[in-house]
């Protein structure tokens, strides 16, 4: 199979969504969807089906994902990113792309470093790793992580963005969840759209209020077999949930698999013990940069960005057999069987 379609079929089974399965009163939620390839994930798109002129809504959402994309594509040599990426000093960038920076600042900033946008070179050493069949040279390795450093990313008055010397931004841990909350505010400034649920690669947004006046259940897939289930949380209209694991994507090298999500301190994959983590935030870039972070940290350490954190979030942590929830989703998630639910407070 070809990575984009081993990578299209992986996360397309990350989060589900279990329309209206709440629903005591007939009134169930029912969806339009439209779904489609850009971000290099799968987006889906999932409208309340009363809403008219549903294809004109579909429509604009894939242009303005398609628009997003040429600004924050690490990969298409002409998007803005890349070209920030390719030169030195500052660059006048648009409101977008400052914006994303500026959330992948704050969320290395949040985070003490365990997410760090400034990574990507290191990245490209895995990625390089996975071609040629053999784990990265450590030299290379070493100057590759000598690079990074998200401290440097500064922003001038004049709509300027800069970043160290030689740095490449990374924005695959931070741009889907900013991407989603950005898709739930189109929706929100649409007339007439009463609910909906946007996935984007891992990050699921939903939007409104559905019929049953129930909150939202957005299934989580089983790490350790994401054909399955492990469970659904319960959200209100405005969240934004997003999973890391490494499940979803990794490095295969030698028959051995290599998690994508890595360890600042060392550039080699982030081992805390978790095989994933779900975020559940408002704000959809700090969703997403969380998710990435708690990966990074563990149960323990990200209970403690838990109890600092000035912006709330709630976390599930998922191990071998348990799911350890913060205290805010004590009574919103309900296991199917193979997990215990645990409390990480
Ligand atoms: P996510 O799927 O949101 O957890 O993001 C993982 C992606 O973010 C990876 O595929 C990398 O592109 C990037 N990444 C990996 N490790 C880190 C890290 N520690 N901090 C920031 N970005 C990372
Ligand atoms: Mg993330």
């Amino acid at each position: 199979m070809k990575k984009r379609e081993k990578i299209a079929l992986a996360l397309g089974l990350i989060l589900a969504l279990i329309p209206g399965s709440l629903s005591s009163c007939g009134k169930k939620a029912a969806y339009l969807s439209d779904s489609f390839f850009a971000l290099d994930t799968v987006i889906t798109v999932s409208l309340d089906a009363e809403v008219g002129e549903s294809e004109t809504i579909f429509a604009g959402l894939r242009s303005e994902v398609s628009a997003y994309d040429t600004i924050f594509s690490a990969f298409l040599p002409e998007s803005e990113l890349a070209r920030f990426n390719a030169g030195s000093g500052s660059f006048a960038a648009s409101e977008e792309l400052r914006n994303l920076i500026s959330a992948a600042r704050r969320g290395a900033e949040e985070t003490g470093g365990a997410f760090d946008p400034t990574l990507f070179q290191v990245k490209r050493l895995w990625a390089a790793a996975e071609e040629k069949g053999s784990l990265p040279d450590e030299a290379e390795l070493a100057s590759a992580l000598a690079l990074r450093g998200w401290e440097k990313l500064g922003f001038s008055p004049d709509g300027g963005i800069f970043k160290g010397d030689g740095q490449m931004i990374d924005p695959g841990g931070v741009a889907k969840g900013w991407i989603t909350e950005r898709l739930l505010k189109t929706l929100e400034a649409a007339d007439g759209i009463r609910y909906a649920v946007v996935s984007v690669g891992g990050n699921v947004g939903v939007f409104g209020e559905k019929p049953d006046g129930q909150p939202f259940e957005v299934a989580i897939r089983d790490p350790a077999d994401p054909a399955r289930v492990l469970g659904t949380v319960r959200v209100p209209g405005g969240s934004i949930v997003s999973v890391s694991g490494n499940y979803e994507r990794y490095y295969e090298i030698g028959g051995q698999r290599y998690g994508h999500i890595l360890d600042p301190g060392t550039g080699m994959p982030a081992d805390s013990g978790l095989l994933s983590t779900v975020v559940i935030c408002s704000d959809g870039a700090r969703a997403d940069v969380l998710s990435t972070a708690l990966f990074v940290l563990g149960a323990e350490k990200g209970m403690e960005l838990w109890r600092e954190a000035e912006i709330p979030f709630e976390a599930i942590f998922i191990s071998d057999g348990t799911a350890s929830v913060t205290p805010g989703l004590e009574d919103r998630v309900e296991l199917t069987g193979a997990y215990r639910l645990a409390s990480a407070g």
